[in-house]
């Protein structure tokens, strides 16, 4: 309910598309429907060792990053399903097999999460399964990491910094995973976006760790390296 009087809030008090500035909804009609319509592998430079593949639907620029940035730090509920909806293309690309899906969303931290009053990845995650569903793939979100306290903020810090930051700073609690167990689903962790790939790798240690074998990793956007690989833009 808080969602729908959100996104009617954004509308009456006179919100702007987070694309091109226009008046009105937060994404406008044109601005959606130059959004990426599919996925491709998006390998950070240098890549952690042992990641598991990375897939998004774009650069993290342009409406992509306004996007992430509005509904994670604005608070703009109404791009929780257009966000989710891009969110739901990389796993697809992820997971191209069939069976069920299991969608792990990078925990936030909880102070993070009472400051900005929603957890924004966390929402898009509940969403992106929901859009599995509606094209027919069994999809569940189990929340089976949580952030170790200690863990400073990640933004500034260079990507061995990072690396050092996170080390052990996800843990998956036994239970949580216990009730997962004997599903057999396709494991799939989800973010907003794949920086250095610090964040996935360490997400992914902590699933392992617990015993849960993931399959890939999924994002709605990826930053563009200056090295190469280069960045393989989606079909
Ligand atoms: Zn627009």
């Amino acid at each position: 309910m808080s969602t729908l009087l959100d996104a009617g809030a954004d509308l009456l008090l006179g919100s702007a598309c987070v694309g091109c500035g226009d008046p009105g909804r937060v994404l406008c009609a044109d601005c959606r429907s130059g959004l990426p319509g599919a996925a491709a592998e998006a390998w950070p430079t240098p890549t952690p060792a042992g990641l598991v593949p990375p897939f998004a639907t774009g650069a993290y620029d342009g409406t992509l990053r306004s996007m992430v940035v509005g509904h994670k730090e604005r608070r703009l509920l109404g791009l929780t399903r257009p966000l989710g909806e891009l969110l739901a293309l990389s796993v697809a690309a992820a997971a191209a097999a069939t069976g069920p899906l299991l969608l792990v969303p990078v925990p936030s931290r909880p102070a993070a999460v009472r400051a900005r009053g929603h957890d924004p990845t966390l929402a898009m995650t509940r969403r992106a399964a929901r859009a599995l569903r509606g094209t027919g793939r069994e999809a569940d979100v189990a929340r089976l990491l949580r952030t170790r306290a200690g863990v400073a903020d990640q933004a500034g810090l260079a990507a061995d910094q990072r690396h050092a930051n996170l080390a052990g700073s996800m843990a998956s609690p036994t239970r949580a995973v216990r009730r997962q167990a004997g599903r057999r689903a396709h494991v799939v962790i989800c973010d907003d976006v794949i920086t250095t790939g610090a964040t996935a790798r360490e997400a992914q240690r902590a699933l392992e760790a617990a015993g849960v074998a993931v399959l890939a990793i999924a994002a709605v956007a990826a930053t563009e390296r200056r090295h190469p690989p280069p960045y393989r833009r989606p079909e």
